[in-house]
């Protein structure tokens, strides 16, 4: 249907790391996809959502054709760099570093239609806006992100973020900055601390972590980490689902009297009695009292596209309402002409930014090879990224597929070993190339 123009850009991948000076943030910019070519259409294509994934493949799109119809849903007008908020809720960063405006970020060519959709019709190849707009499309690419649910846990409104020693760095910004604040109350203190892992696939499973880790920190800079008790609840049977990184924590973790206790699933929040309940495998509860909690709520997809033909419809992932994508080629089982990115995706592993980086010239590339009438040919691995922060200059730089296995990509950068060169890139050079990744540059 659409004829081949030019060459797009063959730039080696060496020589590109070497113009944009990142060579160190090489795991961010590693696993491009093979350059693709520059096509004319006049094809429709809606892209729903404008985070990372979203305007990664609109960059992409944008730049790979000629004549397309590209339109992007979303409300939201700031972009936020998600990766920041751990390093604003612990008092390392300043707010502002995370927030950008959306309008700055949008391609040229691109209409952007700032609504949400209310509505996925992939039967009729249609989706809803809010306003009851309807937006016809050939090809749809879901960008949503995910829901944070913190209805989920009785008593627990996002406003209480900042208050009565109640964290939670996911909420966006203003939360993260909250967050530091009752924490940097609670660290000239001391006393008792209860952090929590939700049971549900979850954006950077390292977050809550890293959130411990310089909570514990900040105890210690302070003096009053020995007067200070600190628990960590997860809802599972570990704290990470990469074995070696889940050992290589609780190690150090006992080291710092750290205490974890399993299958405990944070079912409410009493903000006045500053107590949590966690409810247990057999239903019994148990009530923690604390000076300090980090909250972090269950995930899902957001209802439009929970409630929607495009989600799983059975299986472990179909409670949360995911995307129903294949994970080798992240095009939609059931409906060809649709494709996911980013954290929407019901796949195994793989709700980072760095898997954008490395999955947005993949399912551009497929999404091309469908538009022609030709197999989507690229497989994604799974490549999921997490710096882990340890303690004020130190971090783990972990890298893993979907299946687990660790796959380094830096010869001087040990994953189980912390290293001040893992914070430097956390601290300074991931925000350049998630930049870079956004504009799909890299
Ligand atoms: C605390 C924290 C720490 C993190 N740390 C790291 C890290 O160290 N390294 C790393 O690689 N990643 C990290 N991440 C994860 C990373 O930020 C996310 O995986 C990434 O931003 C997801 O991008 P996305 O485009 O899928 O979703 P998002 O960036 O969340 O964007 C989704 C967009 O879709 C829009 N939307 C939602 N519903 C609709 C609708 N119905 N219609 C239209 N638009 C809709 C939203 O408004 C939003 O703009 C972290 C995330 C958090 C929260």
């Amino acid at each position: 249907m659409s004829k081949q123009v030019i060459t797009s850009q063959d730039v080696p991948d060496r020589q590109r790391r070497l113009l944009l000076g990142l060579t160190a943030a090489a795991p961010l910019l590693a696993g491009m996809g093979s350059a693709d070519a520059r096509y004319t259409t006049n094809a429709r294509i809606v892209i729903a959502g404008s985070g990372l994934g979203g305007l990664a493949v609109a960059h992409r799109l944008a730049s790979a054709l000629d004549g397309a119809n590209i339109t992007v849903i979303d409300a939201k007008q700031e972009h936020n760099y998600q990766p920041g908020y751990t390093l604003v809720g612990t008092g390392i960063w300043e707010m502002y570093k995370v927030r950008d405006s959306n309008a700055a970020l949008m391609p040229d060519g691109v209409q952007w239609v700032q609504e949400a959709v209310a509505r996925f019709e992939p039967d009729a190849k249609m989706v809803v806006t809010t306003t009851g707009k309807k937006i016809p499309y050939d090809y749809l690419v879901v960008a949503t992100g995910l829901h944070l649910d913190y209805a989920q846990v009785e008593g627990m409104d996002p406003r209480l973020i900042g208050q009565r020693g109640i964290a939670s760095v996911y909420y966006g910004p203003e939360a993260a900055q909250a967050s530091w604040q009752v924490m940097d109350a609670f660290r000239h203190k001391g006393g008792q601390a209860v952090m929590t892992l939700p049971g549900t696939p979850m954006k950077c499973a390292g977050a809550p972590l890293k959130v411990t880790f310089m909570l514990a920190d900040r105890l210690k800079q302070a003096g009053t980490l020995g007067r200070s008790q600190i628990d960590f609840y997860s809802a599972g049977k570990n704290i990470f689902g990469v074995k070696p990184v889940n050992d290589n924590v609780l190690e150090r973790w006992s080291t710092l009297g750290i205490d974890v206790h399993y299958e405990h699933k944070l079912t409410g929040i009493d903000s006045d009695g500053q107590r949590a309940r966690f409810t247990l495998p057999d239903g019994r509860e148990q009530w923690q009292r604390y000076d300090f909690v980090h909250v972090v709520p269950p995930m899902r997809a957001p209802d439009a596209v929970k409630s929607s033909p495009l989600a799983v419809q059975t299986g472990p992932m179909a409670a949360g309402g995911w995307l129903e994508v294949s994970k080798e080629t992240l095009q939609h089982k059931r409906y060809p002409e649709v494709f996911g990115i980013g954290d929407i995706n019901g796949t195994p592993r793989g709700k980072t930014a760095a898997t954008i980086k490395k999955s947005a010239p993949i399912v551009v590339h497929n999404l091309l090879q469908v538009m022609q009438g030709k197999p989507a040919d690229q497989v994604f691995d799974g490549y999921t990224s997490c710096p882990l922060l340890i303690r004020e200059g130190a971090a783990l730089l972990i890298e893993f597929d979907y299946e687990g296995k660790l796959v380094p990509s830096l010869p001087l950068i040990e994953p189980l070993t912390d290293s001040y060169m893992a914070w430097l890139m956390k601290y300074r050079l991931l925000k350049p190339a998630y930049m870079s990744v956004l504009k799909g540059r890299v």
